[in-house]
C-alpha cells in the first residue's frame, strides 16, 4: 500500500441508494404510480470506484439490476457472484456473442441481425439470452429507429431462446435546459412500446432514465431507472436543481512526501513555470497524472492540506506543472505542514475541492475525474 489511495466510502453510496430511492418512492406515491424498479450503472469499473464492491453493496440494498458497457465487465461482475439480471449498454464484437450468453448478460438489441446471432449461439450452449430493444429515439448513439422498433421486437420475440426483456431508450439532454427534448423522446418510446403490445408482444421494462432525468423528468422513470453518477455523489451537471442529498463516494488522499522552506524568486516543476512571489513552503504530493492527477491542474487546482501539528485543515494551490509521479502545492509562509501530513485532492468534506469542482476548473464532468483515478491508486473500501 502507497500514501495515495483513494478511500470509497461504501456508507455514502449506501446513503445515495436510499436518497435516490426515496426521491422516486415519494414523487411515485404522490401521482399514485407504481416506482420503477433501479438499474445501476457500474461500468468502467463503477465510475473508478470498483464495480465488485459497488454491487455487492447495491445488491445489499435491494438494486435489482445492474449495468455495464462491456462483455467482460459484465462477467468480472458474474465471477465476483453477482446474480442479478446484469444490462449490456454498448454493442459488443460479434467474437464476444458466446461469452455474453455463457455470462447470462442481458444486452441492448438495436436489429433483428444481432438478435438471430444471439438466438443461435443461445441454441447451441442450450441456455437463453434476455435482451432489451434499444430504440434511439435522440441520442444519436447506438439504437434502431423508433419507426423500425415495433417490428423488430416482433421478430425477436419470435425467436428460440430469446427474451425481449425490456424497451429502452437514452436521453442525451436530460440533465440541462433541454426545449422539450426529454419529453418528446418518452413519448416517442411510449409510442413504440403500445405498437409492440398492439402486436400482441410483450415489451417488458420500458426504461429510459437516467440520472439527469430521476432529478429533471419524473415522468420519464418508466418501469425501471437507470441511475449512475448521482449513486456516486455527483449530479450529472451544473444546470439542474438538486432536490436528492447526494455524498461523494470516492475520497483521493495522499501525504505530504517532502516540506521544505524555499526563497521569494525559487521556481516549481518542469518548465519553471511557477516562481514563489514570496518566501514560502513548498510540499510534495507523491501522486500525479499516472494516477489521475490531470496535468492541467498545474498552477490551478486546490489540494486541502490537514496539518498535524495545529489540527487545522487548509486549502491550498497546486503549483508548477503535475508531472507522471508527483506535483506540488504552495503551503504558505506560516505553515506548519510535516511530512506525512494528510492531503485531500477530492472527495465528501465541503472543506476541500469535489470532483464536481475539478470538473469545472477543466471544463469537463465529474464523471471523468473519478474515471480517470487509475489502476496504480488502492482502492480502500470503508464501509
Ligand atoms: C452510463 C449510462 C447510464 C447512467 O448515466 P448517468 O448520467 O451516469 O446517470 C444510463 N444509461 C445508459 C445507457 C448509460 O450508458
Amino acid at each position: 500500500m502507497r500514501a495515495t489511495v483513494a478511500a470509497i466510502h461504501l456508507s455514502n453510496l449506501r446513503h445515495n441508494l436510499r436518497e435516490i430511492r426515496s426521491h422516486l418512492d415519494a414523487e411515485c406515491a404522490a401521482a399514485g404510480r407504481k416506482p420503477p424498479a433501479v438499474c445501476v450503472a457500474v461500468k468502467a469499473d463503477a465510475y473508478g470506484h470498483g464495480a465488485g464492491a459497488v454491487a455487492r453493496v447495491a445488491v445489499e440494498e435491494g438494486i435489482t439490476h445492474l449495468g455495464v458497457a462491456t462483455v467482460d465487465e459484465g462477467a468480472e461482475l458474474r465471477d465476483a457472484g453477482i446474480a442479478v439480471p446484469i444490462l449490456l449498454y454498448g454493442p459488443p464484437a460479434s467474437f464476444e456473442y458466446e461469452k455474453l450468453v455463457q455470462y447470462q448478460l442481458s444486452p441492448f438489441v438495436a436489429s433483428i441481425e444481432y438478435g438471430r446471432s444471439l438466438s443461435l449461439v443461445a441454441q447451441r450452449l442450450d441456455m437463453a439470452v434476455a435482451v432489451h430493444l434499444k430504440v434511439d429515439t435522440g441520442m444519436g448513439r447506438y439504437g434502431c429507429t423508433p419507426e423500425a422498433a415495433p417490428e423488430i421486437a416482433r421478430q425477436l420475440s419470435a425467436l428460440p431462446r430469446l427474451v425481449l426483456a425490456g424497451t429502452a431508450t437514452h436521453f442525451p439532454l436530460s440533465d440541462g435546459p433541454d426545449n422539450g427534448a426529454t419529453e418528446q423522446q418518452w413519448q416517442s418510446l411510449q409510442q413504440v412500446a403500445q405498437k409492440i403490445r398492439a402486436a400482441g408482444v410483450d415489451p417488458g421494462l420500458v426504461h429510459a432514465a437516467n440520472s439527469g432525468a430521476i432529478v429533471a423528468h419524473p415522468h420519464t422513470w418508466g418501469d425501471m431507472v437507470r441511475p449512475g453518477i448521482s449513486v456516486y455523489g455527483y449530479y450529472p451537471s451544473t444546470e439542474q436543481e438538486r432536490p436528492i442529498e447526494l455524498k461523494p463516494v470516492m475520497e483521493l488522499g495522499s501525504r505530504l512526501s517532502f516540506v521544505k522552506r524555499v526563497p521569494k524568486g525559487a521556481t516549481v516543476s518542469y518548465g519553471m513555470t511557477w516562481t514563489a512571489p514570496r518566501e514560502t513552503v513548498i510540499g510534495t504530493v507523491p501522486a500525479g497524472y499516472a494516477d489521475g492527477i490531470n496535468r492541467g491542474l498545474s498552477s490551478r487546482g486546490e489540494v486541502l492540506v490537514h496539518e498535524a501539528a495545529t489540527g487545522r485543515a487548509h486549502r491550498v494551490p497546486i503549483v508548477g506543472r503535475v508531472c507522471m509521479d508527483q506535483f506540488m502545492v504552495d503551503l504558505g509562509p506560516e505553515s506548519q505542514a510535516r511530512v506525512e501530513d494528510r492531503v485531500v485532492l477530492f472527495g465528501p468534506d465541503p472543506a476541500g475541492p469535489s470532483a464536481e469542482d475539478i470538473a469545472v476548473t477543466l471544463g469537463t464532468i465529474p464523471y471523468e475525474v473519478t474515471c480517470w483515478v487509475s489502476r496504480r491508486v488502492p482502492r480502500v473500501f470503508r464501509d
